[in-house]
């Protein structure tokens, strides 16, 4: 029997698993770093244990400290979550020789899983079929090479120990053999602390769809269908569903069989899952099989109506599965889509700050949102940046399309980018909606789903913009106020001789210069505003956390919100932040060529890939950094040449660091 646990993980999954936990009267027990103590799975548990600094290294990752508080509190079992120590046979050892149950597979399968290759060779012997490739322990370069070059290119590097698309380089041809398998190599041993390697042939549209299954000690295996993950980018998940469309009972069935043979043959205990690529003649190979919960399993939750928690709990008690594969019935359809403190539109920048505005979409039965964190709380550098989970499920795939759509469209955050607009836009794309899925589907679409710098705000929104930051002024919102706002002085309600101003927008890098004309009738508050040769006629009022405009004859309505001047408006595409520009700093803000040679955020030099003084191209990768555990590279603004770096690898960089002084060529060629 289960009474105490302890949920050696934090954010959206420690959550998920005290709620269950707490409905089965079950004593939970959280565990926080320094970053965390706060945080939400902090106060929902029962009690919280201190493990160290913000760092997973010194905190979610210290095994012996977490047994050892185990024990002193009481706890009968450790809950490990997914990633930290979920899939850490060591730990898993370390519970069994202290008493602890430990909520996962035995040490022996976990290790048998641990690396990929080891793995392969397993499910080879097993008979589940294998995507061809190398995976021997040789790990000369020239061996590898020699392995891409017999089963020809494109081929995939992967580290052995890997882990959410880590580690992982696609080669197109062998004369980027060499640059690809140095970067695949340097991102494992920073994440993993290991760069063995495998080759594999990649396979250029197939599908990512795997088989949740569930085992207990009794020998009992069943399947709770498949999920279709292909809809990623940097090869991580983005969006999952359950069922895979289009999938034939045929093939579920065969492909549910051959997740439970590979079960089998490393005796495996509890939830775990096999991922396969499905190719398009309905051919599948076996990928890898994670020997923990996912972060999709909600999907799963989704179509069979079961808790997958309680049945890990269930199973790590001894008991038997609560059903057999007859008993299991799958019904409707369900979406996750992970909502990220992300950039899409650059290249998936992983982001940090606070969420000023969190306004998640009403829950219900169908919709589900699995988070853990509130509004106010901070994303930080140390861990992964995801924000929540929105699960729908409807009917058909239709229906919960359709919910899922409308449930991103009444999604607000607000204080860091994230990547909602961008999931509206696969959310809403033809080819998504017609279930064309393939794991190249982001770079297919690429063109539709990602926006040019222009089309990010349409012209109309403007004047919006414009009017929310003159009706949240301190002089207009309150003529007492004698704050030292620059624009303050000039305010037109302050003194009415002035009655045009211009009032500088600073949008996405760009500066956008608005001309404001007041009526001379305060009360009246219609405005006339040019922009570049657009005039707008604009009046409207703002309510709490809503704009009512009407521009042009044209009635609209926006959610924002205005934290320390930062605005953020959002509407049914997409959302906007901007500022006002003060005067001075009109000028300096337009220039972006030294914004690319800062760090984009807090992290580490990995390499200096050019000599001081060398000449290099437009473009050409100078300098490798990692942060949030993955690569960045910092190319060259435009021909020239790095004149010194003013960091070395190892060294920690502040995210806006100046990383290296840049001559270019022509401001070279005038010395000359
Ligand atoms: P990780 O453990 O880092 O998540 P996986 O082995 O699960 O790595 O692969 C992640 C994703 O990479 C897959 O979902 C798929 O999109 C892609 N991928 C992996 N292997 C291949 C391959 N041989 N050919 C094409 N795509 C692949």
């Amino acid at each position: 029997m289960i009474n105490k646990l302890l949920i050696a993980n934090r954010g959206e999954i420690a959550c998920r698993v005290i709620k269950t936990a707490t409905t089965l009267g079950i004593k939970t027990v959280a565990v926080y770093s320094d970053a965390d103590k706060n945080a939400m799975h902090v106060n929902m548990a029962d009690e919280a244990i201190y493990l160290g600094a913000s760092p997973s290294k010194e905190s979610y990752l210290k095994a012996e400290l977490i047994i050892e508080k185990s024990k002193e509190l009481g706890v009968d079992a450790i809950h490990p979550g997914y990633g930290f120590l979920s899939e850490n046979a060591k730990f898993a050892t370390l519970c069994a020789e202290n008493n602890i149950i430990f909520v996962g597979p035995p040490a022996s399968a976990i290790e048998a899983m641990g690396s990929k290759s080891a793995a392969k060779k397993i499910m080879e012997d097993a008979g589940v079929p294998l995507v061809p490739g190398y995976h021997g322990d040789n790990q000369d370069e020239s061996t590898l090479k020699a392995a891409a070059d017999e089963m020809g290119y494109p081929v995939l590097l992967k580290a052995a120990a890997g882990g959410g698309g880590k580690g992982m380089r696609q080669v197109w041809s062998g004369s980027e053999f060499t640059q690809a398998l140095n970067a695949a190599k340097r991102e494992s041993m920073a994440s993993f602390g290991d760069d063995h390697m495998l080759v594999e042939k990649y396979l250029t549209r197939p599908r990512h769809v795997e088989i949740q299954v569930f085992c207990d000690e009794l020998g009992n295996g069943v399947y709770l269908f498949e999920r279709d993950c292909s809809v990623q980018r940097r090869h991580q998940k983005i969006i999952e569903e359950a069922p895979a469309p289009n999938m034939s009972q045929e093939i579920r069935e065969k492909m549910g069989e051959a997740a439970i043979k590979a079960a089998k043959a490393i005796n495996y205990v509890g939830a775990g899952t096999v991922e396969f690529l499905l190719d398009e003649d309905g051919s599948f190979y076996f990928m890898e099989m994670n020997t923990r919960l996912q972060v999709e399993h909600p999907v799963t939750e989704m179509i069979t109506n079961e808790d997958l928690v309680q049945w890990q709990l269930t199973v790590a008690e001894g008991k038997a599965l609560p059903k057999t594969q007859q008993e299991l019935v799958l019904s409707g359809h369900a979406f996750e889509a992970r909502i990220y403190a992300e950039d899409p539109d650059n290249e998936f920048l992983p982001c940090t700050g606070t969420l000023n505005l969190l306004r998640p979409p009403v829950q219900t039965e169908v919709v589900r949102v699995d988070t853990g964190v509130r509004e106010g709380d901070e994303v930080s550098v140390y861990y992964d940046p995801m924000i929540a989970k929105l699960v729908v499920w409807g009917e058909s795939r239709e229906i919960a399309l359709k919910r899922l759509i409308h449930a991103l469209n009444n999604y607000y955050i607000e204080g860091l980018s994230t990547n909602i607009s961008f999931l509206k836009r696969v959310a809403s794309h033809d080819a998504f909606q017609n279930a064309e899925l393939t794991t190249t589907f982001i770079d297919k679409h690429s063109d539709s789903l990602f926006t040019s710098e222009n089309e990010r705000f349409s012209q109309s929104i403007l004047p919006v913009m414009t009017l929310l930051t003159i009706l949240k002024r301190p002089s207009h919102l309150s003529e007492s106020d004698n704050s030292s706002a620059p624009w303050q002085k000039s305010g037109p309600w302050r003194c009415n001789s002035h009655h045009r101003e211009t009032i500088d927008l600073l949008v996405k890098n760009e500066v956008i210069s608005v001309t404001v004309t007041y009526s001379n009738d305060e009360l009246l508050q219609i405005f006339k505003m040019q922009i570049g040769q657009n005039e707008f006629t604009v009046e409207g009022v703002v309510n709490e956390n809503q704009i009512r405009t009407i521009v042009n004859g044209h009635r609209t309505s926006h959610v924002f919100s205005a934290v320390n001047g930062e605005y953020t408006l959002f509407n049914k595409d997409t959302h906007i932040s901007f500022s006002v520009v003060p005067p001075s700093l009109g000028e300096e803000q337009n220039s972006d060529s030294d914004a690319a040679l800062e760090a984009p955020m807090n992290g580490t030099i990995v390499a200096l890939l050019v000599e001081p003084n060398a000449p290099v191209e437009k473009g050409q990768p100078i300098l490798v950094m990692e942060a949030m555990k993955m690569e960045h590279t910092i190319t060259a603004p435009q021909d020239g040449a790095v004149e010194s770096f003013f960091y070395q690898p190892g060294e920690l960089v502040d995210g806006g660091a100046t990383l290296l002084s840049y001559q270019p060529k022509s401001a070279g060629n005038k010395e000359d």
